[in-house]
C-alpha cells in the first residue's frame, strides 16, 4: 500500500503520484502461469498474449512472468506493442495477432517478429519483400475455421497452398486458428473449428508441406478443450486470474492479480432533499455522508448512476449520482470512523469483501476483456510482490 513516501518515490514507475491507481501483484502472476504451464503436458508450448497492455496490467510485467515459467513465446497485436517489448530487452519470439500492412514489413525485420499474414496478396508481398532484401520472413499462417476475421479459408486450401508451396524467402513455422466460442457449455461451433482445422493440417500433410508449430486455443480453449493444445496454447487472460466465462473449467489457485484502489478525497455530510453530481441523478431520502472518490470514466470506470459498490473500511458501499470523468460518489454513511484518506477498493479485496472484475462488467454491460482493457494509462501502475 502506498504511503507517502512511496508517493514520492519511484514505485510510482516514474509517474507523479495519483490518488487512484493499479496494484499488480507479480507473484501471484508468476503462480498463475506456473499453474497453467504445470497442466500442459510436456512438449506443449506456452505462448504468452500480452496485447493492450496485458489488458491493462502492463505487457512487461506479464511478460517477464511468462518468461520465468519458460514460455516460448509472446503475442501481441501493434506494433508498437512489439517494440516496446524489444525495447525492454525481451528476447523471445513475438507473434503479430494482425495481418501485417506492407507498409509494416520493414519494421517486422526490424524488431524480428512473426507475421501472420491471413490472406494471399500480404503472404506474397511479403515473400517478394524478402526476396528483394534478402531477409527470410517468419510466418504463423493464420487459418480461417469460420470466425470470418481474419486468416485463408479452411475451404480454400487448393487456391493458397500452390501460394505457400513457392515461397521464396517466408518461413513457415506455425499455422493457428482462433475460436469464436470456446468458453462456453455448447462447445459444437469449437468442434466444427476444430475438424476444419484438422482437415488444413491433413491436406498440407498428404502434399509434404511442414507447417512447424499447430495452435488453436486461447484460455477457453485451453481450459475445456484439450483436444485442441497441439503444440501450443495463446494465453491471456487465465494468466491474470481471470476466468473467459463462467461455466469454463476451474483451476485450483488461480487467483486475480490486479487491484484498483483510490483514497477518498473529500466527504460531504448532506441533508435529506440535497442532490449529488451532474444531472441530480441521486437525492438524499435522509442525512448522508457522501464519499468523492477521484476517479471516472476517464480511467475506464464504467459510466453508471446510482448503481455499483466499492469496498471502504471493510464494506460495500453503494455508488450515488452519476459516474464523472474524473469524480464518483459513494454513501459512506454507514462506515464507522470513515476520514478523507481512506482507501477505496474499486477492484479486489478489502477485508473480507471482493469485488471481482466480473462486477464491474456487469456494470459496464460488457465482458471483463473490456472493463480490463478500458483501463487508461493515466491511472499508475504499481507492481507488488
Ligand atoms: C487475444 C487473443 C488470444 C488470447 O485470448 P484469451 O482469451 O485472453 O486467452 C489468443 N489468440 C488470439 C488470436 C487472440 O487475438
Amino acid at each position: 500500500m502506498p504511503d507517502d513516501e512511496n508517493m514520492a518515490g519511484m514505485r510510482w514507475g516514474g509517474r507523479l503520484p495519483r490518488s487512484s491507481w493499479l496494484e499488480v501483484s507479480a507473484g501471484v502472476l508468476r503462480s498463475n502461469l506456473g499453474i497453467i504451464r504445470s497442466e500442459l503436458p510436456a512438449g506443449v508450448g506456452l505462448l504468452s498474449v500480452v496485447k493492450a497492455e496485458a489488458y491493462g496490467h502492463g505487457a512487461e510485467v506479464v511478460a517477464r512472468a511468462a518468461e520465468g515459467v519458460g514460455a516460448s513465446g509472446l503475442a501481441v497485436a501493434t506494433l508498437d506493442e512489439a517494440a516496446r517489448l524489444r525495447q525492454a530487452g525481451f528476447r523471445l519470439p513475438v507473434l503479430m495477432l494482425m495481418n501485417p500492412l506492407e507498409s509494416e514489413f520493414e519494421w517486422y525485420r526490424e524488431l524480428d517478429l512473426i507475421a501472420s499474414p491471413g490472406q494471399l496478396t500480404t503472404l506474397e508481398a511479403l515473400d517478394a519483400f524478402g526476396v528483394a532484401g534478402g531477409w527470410r520472413p517468419k510466418v504463423h499462417l493464420k487459418i480461417n475455421t469460420g470466425m470470418n476475421r481474419y486468416g485463408f479459408r479452411w475451404d480454400g486450401v487448393s487456391d493458397w497452398l500452390p501460394v505457400v508451396r513457392r515461397l521464396g524467402a517466408v518461413r513457415v513455422g506455425g499455422i493457428y486458428s482462433h475460436f469464436a466460442m470456446s468458453d462456453e457449455l455448447d462447445k459444437s461451433f469449437a468442434e466444427l473449428q476444430l475438424a476444419r482445422f484438422s482437415g488444413v493440417l491433413e491436406a498440407l500433410e498428404a502434399v509434404g508441406v511442414g507447417c512447424g508449430v499447430r495452435h488453436f486455443c486461447n484460455s477457453g480453449g485451453f481450459l475445456d478443450l484439450p483436444q485442441a493444445h497441439h503444440d501450443l496454447v495463446r494465453v491471456g487472460l487465465l494468466a491474470l486470474g481471470i476466468y473467459p466465462s463462467r461455466v469454463c473449467r476451474r483451476l485450483e489457485g488461480i487467483a486475480p492479480v490486479l487491484s484498483w484502489k483510490a483514497r477518498i478525497a473529500t466527504l460531504q455530510p448532506i441533508a435529506a432533499g440535497e442532490v449529488v453530481g451532474y444531472g441530480m441523478r441521486y437525492t438524499a431520502e435522509s442525512p448522508r455522508v457522501i464519499g468523492i472518490v477521484p476517479l471516472g470514466y476517464a480511467d475506464g470506470f464504467p459510466r453508471v448512476r446510482n448503481e455499483g459498490e466499492v469496498l471502504v473500511g471493510g464494506c460495500r458501499v453503494p455508488l450515488v449520482g452519476s459516474v464523472a470523468m474524473d469524480a464518483l460518489a459513494v454513501d459512506v454513511t454507514a462506515v464507522r470512523g470513515v476520514r478523507v484518506g481512506d482507501e477505496v477498493v474499486l477492484l479486489g479485496r478489502q477485508g473480507d469483501e471482493v469485488v471481482g472484475v466480473e462486477d464491474l462488467a456487469r456494470l459496464k454491460r460488457s465482458v471483463s476483456y473490456d472493463v480490463l482493457a478500458g483501463l487508461r494509462g493515466r491511472l499508475p501502475r504499481l507492481i507488488g510482490a
